[in-house]
């Protein structure tokens, strides 16, 4: 979500004449989205904006902004904090920055600006998109559950849906620029559709992008397991651009935790959802987020936590030691889970899952996957002569290529399976083939764009 408001943030800026500079060299501009939900974000901000007191001593046109979470949470704090800082704007505010900028500038004082509650959809908004063929969509932002660990319902506010027609048509402009790839964002997709009273709406959006010629693939982040419903499996099942990976959100095997967690699903109820998954997409993918020593974890709920890994066999895990965020009801719960005790399980759990996917990868060997060559070549790929991107189920793959053939971004590469690592597999043959896409080609455009330190952003009020 914080990425693609950079997106937006990125859009917003190139519209009104700013561009990126290289690492290095000496902005006129600098801007923080912040993100509450990492641990010691607030140090990490303090500290980075300290790095600025001098550039702002000695040039004093130059402007400092803090966006996001935290400028949702801490408000005018920032500026007490830190009064080298120009703009501080909130979560509903993205699109007032270079207005406050400007204000800034003007009145020679810093501005403070944050809404209670969203005015506009922000995806009305230029946007910077750092990919030419892969692009997140909104279809939603805010959230209506009260996880007891998350921050996110009071710094983003409830749910807001957004119109399907006005989502379905940034995605026809998109795939009309080149996109072959959206993710549709959401904290919690599956609940897309409360706001206008469809309970079906994410299904029958599923379907919709299923329809929309050149849109290739298909992906959405995060479900919820609460509202998780056959009708979404069904949509994934037989849409064929729905790519076949799931990433549903565990964050406890015990339902007692759960319950702590106000995560309204219960072990069952999850695990019931992925054999449904599995039954009807066997190739699918499954990946999670879990949290270890949530306040009052004892050994046994953690055992539930892992014997829920076991059954459900996630092809990977993101794991979170628990850590307190002010704010939030599980900071002044009781039974605070000593930090050992946590560093310990985790360890172990981390370990656990590692086994998992190794195998699970094994298994992949010998098969032939399509493959979305990514934007960036890695050092290590540079040195073997390999390119990387992920096949339909999400995996991370590295291929090998003829030295005249190497394939592009954007590019999608048919290649069978050779080798597997828990994170990673391996195609070390040729590829079967190598299909030019129109992203192949949005992606060259945007490169020489760039080089030539030209604007990149896409206005959506023009482009419809
Ligand atoms: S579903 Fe829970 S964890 Fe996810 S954004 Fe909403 S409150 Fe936070």
């Amino acid at each position: 979500m914080n990425v693609h408001d950079s997106e937006r943030i990125g859009g917003l800026l190139e519209a009104q004449g700013y561009l990126p500079v290289p690492a290095g060299s000496e902005p006129d501009l600098v801007v923080f989205n912040t993100c509450a939900v990492r641990e010691n974000a607030d140090q990490k901000l303090y500290g980075s904006l300290t790095k600025y007191i001098y550039t702002k001593e000695q040039r004093p046109d130059f402007q400092i902004a803090v966006g996001g979470c935290l400028a949702q949470k801490d408000r005018g704090e920032i500026i007490k904090r830190a009064p080298w800082v120009d703009v501080v704007y909130g979560t509903h505010n993205v699109g007032a920055l270079p207005i406050l900028l400007k204000r800034a500038q003007i009145e020679k004082e810093a501005q403070v600006e944050i809404k209670e509650s969203l005015e506009h959809f922000p995806s009305t908004l230029p946007v910077r998109r750092d990919s030419a063929f892969s692009a997140w969509v909104s279809i939603s932002v805010g959230c209506n559950n009260t996880c007891t660990f998350c921050i996110v319902p009071t710094l983003r506010g409830v749910e807001k849906d957004r119109p399907t027609t006005e989502i379905l048509e940034e995605i026809r402009s998109l795939v009309a620029q080149g996109v072959i790839e959206v993710t549709l964002l959401g904290q919690n997709v599956n609940a897309y559709g409360v706001d206008f009273g469809d309970r079906q709406a994410f299904a029958k959006l599923l379907r919709s992008c299923g329809e929309i010629e050149g849109l290739r693939r298909v992906r959405f982040m995060s479900p919820h397991p609460r509202d998780f419903t056959d009708d979404v499996i069904e949509a994934m099942a037989q849409t064929p651009n729905v790519m076949p990976h799931l990433h549903m959100p565990l964050q406890s095997g015990s339902n007692r935790i759960l319950q702590a967690m106000r995560r309204s699903y219960r072990a069952e109820r999850y695990l019931g959802i992925v054999e449904r998954v599995r039954a009807m997409i066997p190739h699918a993918a499954i990946t999670t987020d879990i949290i270890v020593g949530f306040p009052g974890e004892s050994d046994e709920d953690f055992q539930a936590t892992l014997d829920v890994m076991a059954q459900a066999r996630f092809t990977a895990a993101y794991t979170f030691q628990y850590s307190k965020r002010p704010g939030t009801p599980a900071a002044t719960m009781p039974d605070q889970v000593d930090p050992e005790v946590i560093g310990s399980r985790y360890t172990f759990l981390h370990q656990f899952q590692e086994k998992i996917s190794f195998d699970e990868s094994q298994k992949l060997i010998g098969s032939e996957v399509e493959v979305l060559i990514g934007d960036h070549v890695g050092r290590r790929d540079a040195e073997r002569g390999r390119v990387a991107g992920r096949s339909e189920d999400f995996h991370l793959v590295h291929l090998n290529y003829e030295p005249d053939k190497k394939p592009q971004p954007g590019d999608l590469v048919r290649t069978v399976i050779t080798e597997a690592a828990p994170h990673h597999l391996i195609a070390s043959g040729l590829p079967i083939s190598i299909e030019k896409t129109a992203g192949s080609y949005a992606a060259e455009v945007r490169t020489q764009a760039i080089s030539l330190g030209m604007p990149t952003f896409s206005n959506p009020e023009q482009t419809r």
